[in-house]
């Protein structure tokens, strides 16, 4: 081989400074891979070294240059090495710079008092030779998976050595060559470290996050994605992955879809943009996720980077709290708000398809009751199996909800106008049949009943609450007369209601406002004229709405409960105003007006009993007045309070008889001591000889019952007499008196008795 030696040293000194920039430059880029300038300061030291060597005796300082540089470059093989492995600190770096400086001396002294060209080159060599043996042992011993570095130092290393004991290649273009290739091979080796070190701390970074993150082009073709992203599009691993298409992995992202990022990117909307999606893997293996996209440049071309969470936990809390929000615990149907929300979407469905919706409202006869006599426990019970057979009532599509209490509501959507009553009322006897049946509960046999308001979806705005709301009035009118029935609203019962509604707030206030007055209407003997009994009426004069006839708030009182307090005030004040008449009217009873919500609660006998004794009244001074609808359902606990009030002495008189149900059951069954015959008869007595028949038939039962006989609304003079030669024993209304305050009861006490008495 002729090639020029000193050409060719220039050349090998060239690659040595070309890798080592290389060697710079990467750090430069990453700042932090400082192992990368300590190699490089190591083998250009180690290059300068050989140039000063190569300039020969004339350059003066030569001996003190290469003794330096050949310290310089020990160092810095060292510290990089030591740097790499991660064990270069403060301390040590310090205690090298004091013994690389020692060592300096040492060498310049050895070179400088030898000043012998072998001495220098085996000392030089010897020196690298123990430098890269070191690198190469520290490298393989720490087993940093930088083997094949590890041995190209090693290898290194021996070549100095051989170098340093003469067993080169005496041929100087061979040596030139071997030495120019195992330096080569271990600073490409050493620039493949940094930078596989680089590379391996990013993945490293992204593997170890905890969401999946992933990088893919216009095409959806995956270029990078960490192990997490891996798990989640359920690939086997990450090498899988990257090429593939992230359609291929997952039915949760179209090609369509990848194609919509890019292009949302293009048109520059606010991104990172987040969504949510479910990734199926499988019918049954789902993954709900969120996806969190932004636009990334990649040699130039835009790409999608994207983190992918699992948020299985997320979206299970989120459910749980939807269905608190819209279902109900107990039954697990639909509650008001779930219902409502239901109801509205059905509802604009149905109108956009020239359909309508009817809706059921079904409340649970007296379902109070059985909370109170066999505990919630029974009562949730019977709800689940109410919202069971209400269930098998209805068809797949229709809707049932429980609006709390007990009451629930069936949606029937989607049905033709002209099929939607019939279909609902065919429902709704179906209600009624299947919660006829017999429950059975923890021990208990129960049978309920039901009361249904139905409504039809009629006009186009109508909103879920309204339907609802209608369908609710309806129900409201079933309880009022009776229960266990179904009625479909009308217009009218909204009317009621609404007034209803306001008579109800105006109530609440009467009490305490003084509102209330009681007035007293006489009840004379037919044959005497003398006045036995009053019976006492309730009058409302309320700030707001004027007088309001009790005709019109009684019954709204009744339905709201409020009556338990009217009527407990009604019978304070009647006692007292008997006991104040003690003096000028000692004979006189009271009689007062009793609703069956009253005679159901439990206080009722003790609250009498403490009335008349606070009044010092006996008991035969106080008649409750109940209609026939008090009596009629309500089986055995009504009975036994009339019993306790009959053993009291308290007289009980049935009102308005021959109105309701009139079924002469009631006169037997229950210990009554009065019959009021009922205004209507009274009135018709003159004119219809039918109603004179009725009238005297009545009368003559009651007699031979044993009974007391009151006519009410006697009005005329003719009507009071033919009243008493029937053999009716009292009469009642306005021939005889108004219904006046107490204080005109005492005039009318004072003019009517000489009257009534010179009348016989
Ligand atoms: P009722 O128990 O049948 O009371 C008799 C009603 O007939 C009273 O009307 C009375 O003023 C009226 N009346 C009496 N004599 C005549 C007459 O000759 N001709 C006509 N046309 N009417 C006569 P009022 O006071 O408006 O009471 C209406 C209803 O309100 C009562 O009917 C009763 O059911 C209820 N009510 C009144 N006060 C109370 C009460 O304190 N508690 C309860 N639960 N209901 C009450
Ligand atoms: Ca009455
Ligand atoms: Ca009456």
């Amino acid at each position: 081989m002729n090639v020029d030696p000193q050409l060719f040293i220039l050349f090998s000194l060239g690659i040595d400074i070309f890798l080592c920039l290389v060697l710079v430059t990467v750090w430069w880029r990453h700042n932090d891979e400082l192992q990368a300038p300590a190699w490089a300061i190591g083998q250009i030291a180690l290059t300068a070294g050989t140039v000063f060597w190569r300039l020969g005796p004339a350059f003066g300082p030569r001996m003190p240059a290469v003794a330096l540089m050949l310290v310089v470059s020990v160092a810095g093989f060292w510290a990089g090495t030591e740097f790499f492995l991660g064990k270069l600190d403060q301390a040590r770096l310090r205690r090298a710079i004091a013994v690389t400086a020692l060592l300096g001396l040492a060498c310049y002294a050895l070179f400088a008092v030898a000043d012998d060209a072998f001495v220098t080159t085996t000392t030089v060599a010897l020196s690298y030779a123990i430098t890269f043996i070191w690198v190469g042992w520290r490298l393989l011993s720490h087993r940093t998976g930088y083997g094949v570095l590890g041995w190209v130092c090693v290898l290194r290393g021996l070549f100095n050595l051989a170098n340093a004991l003469q067993l080169v290649p005496t041929s100087f273009e061979l040596w030139l060559v071997a030495s120019l290739l195992v330096k080569s091979a271990s600073i490409l080796c050493l620039i493949h470290a940094v930078q596989d070190k680089i590379q391996k701390r990013y993945t490293h970074a992204i593997d170890s996050l905890s969401k999946g993150f992933l990088v893919y082009d216009r095409q959806g073709v995956i270029r990078t994605a960490n192990e997490r992203c891996a798990r989640l599009l359920r690939a086997p691993a990450v090498r899988q992955l990257i090429g593939s298409n992230i359609a291929d992995w997952t039915t949760g992202l179209t090609r369509s879809e990848v194609e919509d990022h890019f292009q949302r990117f293009a048109a520059a909307t606010a991104y990172p943009y987040v969504e949510t999606r479910v990734f199926r893997q499988g019918a049954p293996d789902e993954l709900p996720v969120e996806l969190i996209a932004s636009p990334h440049y990649e040699r130039g071309q835009l790409h999608c980077m994207m983190l992918v969470m699992d948020i299985t936990d997320r979206k299970k809390k989120d459910d749980e709290l939807y269905r608190a929000a819209h279902y109900d615990s107990v039954t697990g149907l639909l509650n008001r708000h779930g219902l409502t929300i239901e109801l509205d979407r059905q509802l604009v469905q149905a109108r956009q398809s020239g359909l309508v919706c009817a809706v059921l409202f079904i409340d649970i006869d007296k379902f109070k009751r059985i909370n109170d006599s066999f505990g919630h426990a029974t009562g949730d019970l019977l709800l689940q199996q109410l919202a069971e057979r209400l269930r098998g009532c209805i068809g797949e599509h229709d809707l049932l909800g429980r609006c709390g209490g007990d009451e629930f509501v069936v949606v029937l959507p989607g049905l033709a106008p002209e099929q939607a009553s019939a279909q609902a009322a065919a429902c709704g006897e179906r209600v009624l049949g299947a919660l006829g049946a017999r429950f059975d509960l923890a021990q208990h046999a129960i049978t309920v009943s039901a009361s249904i308001g139905v409504a039809c979806q009629d006009s186009d705005g109508m909103a879920a609450d309204t339907l609802v709301r209608n369908a609710d009035i309806a129900m409201h009118d079933v309880k009022k007369s009776g229960r266990g029935d179904m009625r479909f609203y009308d217009e009218g019962m909204s009317a009621y209601a609404r007034e209803a509604l306001v008579i109800d707030g105006a109530l609440r206030g009467a009490i305490p406002n003084g509102e209330l007055r009681l007035v007293y209407q006489p009840i004379v003997d037919a044959r005497t004229g003398r006045m036995d009994k009053v019976e006492a009426l309730l009058r409302w004069h309320s700030a707001t709405l004027g007088n309001v006839a009790p005709d019109r708030f009684i019954p709204v009182a009744e339905d709201s409960g409020l009556i338990i307090d009217l009527g407990a005030w009604v019978l304070a004040e009647a006692c007292r105003q008997l006991g104040a008449w003690r003096e000028a009217l000692p004979q006189l009873a009271v009689s007062i007006n009793v609703s069956a919500r009253q005679l159901l609660e439990p206080a009722f006998v003790g609250l009498v009993q403490r009335a008349l004794a606070e009044h010092g009244l006996a008991p035969q001074q106080l008649e409750l007045e109940l209609t026939e609808r008090v009596l009629i359902g309500t089986g055995g606990q009504v009975h036994a309070t009339l019993a306790q009030l009959r053993a009291l002495g308290v007289s009980i008189s049935l009102d308005d008889f021959g109105t309701g149900y009139s079924s002469l059951s009631y006169l037997t069954r229950f210990e009554i001591d009065t019959i009021k015959i009922d205004r209507s008869f009274v009135t018709g007595m003159v004119d219809c000889p039918r109603s004179q028949a009725l009238v005297a038939t009545i009368v003559a039962l009651g007699q031979s019952l044993g009974l007391q006989l009151v006519a009410e609304g006697v009005e005329t003079a003719d009507q009071a007499s033919s009243l008493g030669a029937t053999g009716c024993h009292y009469l009642q209304g306005y021939h005889i008196s108004r219904p006046v305050p107490a204080d005109a009861l005492l005039r009318f006490a004072g003019t009517s008795l000489p009257a009534a008495e010179a009348g016989h």
